[in-house]
């Protein structure tokens, strides 16, 4: 059917709603963006963007862009929490030269979104907070300021707590994963390299690489726990209860934690993926279809995936209908394995029994010594998929 002149609305202006925003526009359809936000700012925070997310923002003709605002991650350290003695590397100096491991800030990846999908002709609407999506007589969108906006077709990037989700799939309860995370950025305090590190101890794990040309280190320190914490990321927190949570720490974790001076904290939830992605003209991707922990650091990237899949699929079809039934067709398995591999980390890095934690320890790090591209491959099927490339 192409794009051409297509009228799209996508709700959010998140990574997703934004990739997709560009990747719709870039094949000609006219594109609004309606954002509940008031500026398009993202609360501080780094991510990762493996090859399988680079892919798509090369695609896009992104990549040197990209490249000026990321640190290019050399390994991915596991290590113990005591001394932060080294138990398992995996190079990422082994994946091709053309697939590179990123870190960077939110805010400058949403800048760098918000500015070329508005170079592109993208309308970014902000404070459009959707309140309610009817959909008996094509999408139509409920606003908290009484508009009623009618879509031609409509693509929910909501997030989390989608209002779309909501109208195709009903409100389906999250349960609390008895694990809570604190989130924290802090100067480059220890000249931590250019690698994730994950400091694995009894229940509890943090995981800390740099941002910004090294100059600040993202911190996200995860630990089990019985009691209830609330859901959403920015709930603040007093530094003091995070270092006592994490008082085994030794060495430059603990330099790392004593240098926290603001530090959000928050529930990890585990959300069941959507069983219904779109019906009629609209659709939904990345965490309003399927939220996951973030075990595999996957969930923006495939916000990214779904972004380009769902513009090619929806631009190669015979209808919106069909575009929209070959883009869940194509990326809902995926999405489910990727989804399954990060609810089964946390466990690996929380190993609390002495002689389970020792022989696993040991074992990594005896496949991180001898075999360490086998280690390495074993994520292929992750980072090595390229969805720009059919
Ligand atoms: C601690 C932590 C670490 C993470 N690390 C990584 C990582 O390293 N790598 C990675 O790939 N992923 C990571 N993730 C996951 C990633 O952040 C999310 O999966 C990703 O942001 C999802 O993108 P999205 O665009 O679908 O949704 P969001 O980023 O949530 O964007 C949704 C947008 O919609 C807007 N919105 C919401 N409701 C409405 C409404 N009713 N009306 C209008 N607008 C609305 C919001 O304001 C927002 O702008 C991490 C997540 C956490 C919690």
């Amino acid at each position: 059917m192409g794009l051409d002149g297509q009228k799209i609305t996508v709700a959010g202006a998140g990574i997703g709603g934004l990739t997709a925003a560009i990747a719709l526009r870039q094949r000609g359809a006219q594109v609004t963006v309606l954002e509940q936000a008031e500026a398009i700012t993202e609360v501080g925070a780094g991510i990762q963007v493996s090859p399988n997310g680079f892919a798509v923002l090369k695609a896009l003709g992104l990549g040197e862009a990209f490249r000026g605002i990321a640190v290019q991650g050399e390994a991915v350290e596991l290590r113990d929490y005591r001394a932060g003695g080294l138990v398992a590397r995996l190079d990422l100096g082994l994946l091709p030269q053309d697939q590179p491991y990123f870190f960077v800030h939110r805010s400058d990846l949403i800048d760098l979104l918000a500015e070329t999908a508005r170079a592109a002709g993208v309308r970014i609407r902000l404070l459009q907070k959707v309140e309610r999506v009817a959909l008996d007589d094509g999408p139509v969108l409920h606003m908290g300021n009484g508009d009623v906006v009618k879509a031609k077709l409509l693509i929910g990037a909501d997030g989390l707590h989608s209002k779309l989700r909501q109208t195709l799939n009903g409100v389906q309860a999250p349960f609390f994963t008895r694990q809570t995370a604190w989130r924290a950025t802090i100067p480059n305090v220890i000249g931590h390299p250019n690698v994730s590190r994950v400091h694995m101890g009894p229940r509890q794990h943090m995981v800390s690489y740099p941002l910004r040309g090294g100059e600040i280190i993202n911190i996200v320190a995860v630990q089990e726990r019985t009691g209830w914490a609330e859901e959403g990321w920015m709930h603040e927190d007093d530094p003091a209860n995070l270092r006592r949570a994490f008082a085994g720490y030794g060495g430059e974790a603990k330099q790392m934690l004593d240098a926290v001076e603001r530090v959000g904290f928050w529930g990890l939830f585990r959300h069941p993926v959507a069983p219904v992605w779109h019906k009629g003209r609209a659709a939904i991707l990345g965490d309003a279809a399927h939220p996951t922990l973030p075990f595999m650091a996957q969930g923006a990237v495939m916000a990214m995936e779904d972004a380009w899949v769902l513009a090619h699929a929806l631009d190669g079809a015979e209808s919106v209908e069909a575009g929209l039934a070959a883009y869940q067709t194509r990326r809902e398995a995926r999405v489910r394995k990727v989804i399954e591999a990060a609810n089964g980390n946390a466990w690996k890095y929380h190993l609390a029994f002495p002689p389970l934690r020792f022989g696993a320890h040991l074992g990594l790090r005896a496949l991180s010594t001898l075999a360490p591209k086998k280690l390495m491959q074993q994520f292929d099927w992750i980072y090595r998929h390229d969805v720009t490339k059919g």
